[in-house]
This record gives C-alpha cells, structure tokens and sequence, in this order.
C-alpha cells in the first residue's frame, strides 16, 4: 500500500494583486517521482517553494506525511502553524535549486556534515560516515576533500543533491536543478536523480529535462499562468496531450 506523502489542495498564492498559483491540487504518493512542467513565469518555484515552507499560501492547504503544513482556510478561519513545527517539517524535505549554494569555504565532507551536525545533533562519525556512502551513490567518493571551486558544475550539484540527502529527507524537491548547468554536464546530474528514484527516494522535480520526465517520472504536471493545465502519465501528457496549451507548449521544448 502506498501512503500519500504530499498532498497539495487548491493552493492559491498572489504575489501584489498577481496569482503566481492559482487553486493547484496535486499529491505524490510515497515512492512516486512528480515532475512539474511549464512555461517560465507558471508558478512552479513558487508551489515548491510553498511545499518546502519558503513560501506562506494565501489559501488552499498542504499536507506532508499527513501533518498540515502553512495556512489551511477551514470555513474562512485561517489555522497557522508555528514556527518550530514549520522547521520541524522542513527537516522532512531536502531541496535543490537551480543555482548549488555550497559553502564556498568548506569541502565537500564539511558541506555534507554542516546540517547533521549543527541542526540535527548528530555524531560527527556517524555524519560522516553516511556521507561518505552518499559520496560514492553520486559518483563523487573520491572528491570528500575537495573544495566546491574545484569542482565541475555537473560535481557541485551532485554535491548539493548528496548534502541534501545527508539530512535523511523523505522527499526531495528539485528546482530546476540541471538549468544553469553546461550541456555536457547535464547528463551527469540527470543519472546521479535517474538512481536515486531507483532507490525509492519520493521526488518532485522541476525541469525542462523531457527525457527525464518520460524516463523517471510516475507522473506529470504541466502548469501555465499557476493553474495545472494538464496532469498524467507521461506517456499521456508528453506523447497525446490533449490541451492546445500543452501541445504548443510541447511543440517549443522537445
Ligand atoms: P516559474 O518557476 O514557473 O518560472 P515562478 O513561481 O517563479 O514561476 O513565478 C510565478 C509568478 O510569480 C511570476 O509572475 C513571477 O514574476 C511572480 N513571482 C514569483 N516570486 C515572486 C516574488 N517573490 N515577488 C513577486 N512576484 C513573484
Ligand atoms: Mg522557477
């Protein structure tokens, strides 16, 4: 039996008097890879962000493993939660953005060791030791001592994906993660996520990858001006969309 681990309900969130996202429901169910598709500017950060507690919505509810997480509407009330409960479900997701964000000035073990360390209270050993195994799953067990300057693009953000995983997520969300990345080097970052759904990882991704989507994802989103357009397998939405939207969409990405 699956459980759902997200579960997204008319989400709504304006930025001034503009809707970034506009009543979006979706869940991902424990196990399951969701990718999100969609023109710039259709309010995909802005649902992850609000997912990962980034961003506050203005209505609608999300739950993560079945606790409420920002504002839920319950006939016009709004519940919030606190801010130690908003951390601790955040502890629940790890993310990775467009952009690395490594500490410069620490190498990839200590990058890895920070958060366990300092926000989980965790031994240094056991840290290191369950970083070290996250090295070698993202191809990376021989740079532990390398600084981020001296690593590839494609090496950092493998790094990003193993830190994040060192905190023991049970989901992972990903912004974009391979676009500002050189061509050569997306491939490398695209296999390092293709494993880590091999192992079982929950995910929602954010990309402009196709391939991957069709490969890896159990589902997909298509949103545009922050409403889901289009939503199914990805045989279904990539190969016979069935919304002009989509399809045109479609027609400039692959
Ligand atoms: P996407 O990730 O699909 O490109 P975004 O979620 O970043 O879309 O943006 C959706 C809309 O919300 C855009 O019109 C964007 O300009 C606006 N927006 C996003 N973040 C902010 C913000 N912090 N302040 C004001 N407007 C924002
Ligand atoms: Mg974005």
């Amino acid at each position: 039996m699956t459980s759902r681990l997200v579960d997204v309900k008319h989400v709504t969130k304006l930025f001034a008097d503009e809707y970034a996202v506009r009543d979006v429901s979706l869940h991902v169910d424990s196990g399951e890879v969701l990718c999100i598709i969609g023109p710039s500017g259709s309010g995909k950060s802005t649902l992850l962000n609000c997912i990962n507690c980034l961003v506050r919505p203005d209505s609608g509810s999300i739950s993560v493993d079945g606790e409420l997480i920002g504002i839920e509407y319950r006939n016009g009330t709004p519940y919030e939660m606190t801010e130690r409960s908003i951390c601790f479900q955040r502890r629940k997701m790890g993310m990775v953005f467009q952009q690395f964000n490594l500490f410069p000035h620490m190498t990839v073990m200590q990058n890895l060791c920070e958060g366990p360390i300092r926000v989980l209270h965790e031994g240094r050993a056991e840290a290191q030791s369950r970083a070290a195994s996250l090295l070698g799953q993202v191809g990376l067990g021989d740079k532990a001592d390398s600084y981020p300057s001296e690593l590839s693009g494609g090496q950092q953000q493998r790094v990003a994906i193993a830190r994040a995983l060192n905190m023991q997520p049970d989901l992972m969300l990903f912004d974009e993660p391979t676009s500002a990345l050189d061509p050569e080097l997306v491939g490398e970052v695209l296999y390092a996520m293709k494993e880590l759904a091999r192992t079982g990882m929950t995910m929602v991704v954010v990309t402009h990858e196709m391939g991957f989507a069709r490969e890896v994802a159990d589902n997909v989103v298509f949103m545009a001006e922050g409403r889901v357009i289009e939503e199914g397998s990805p045989a279904r939405v990539l190969d016979t969309p069935s919304n002009p939207r989509t399809k045109d969409f479609l027609s400039k990405v692959l």
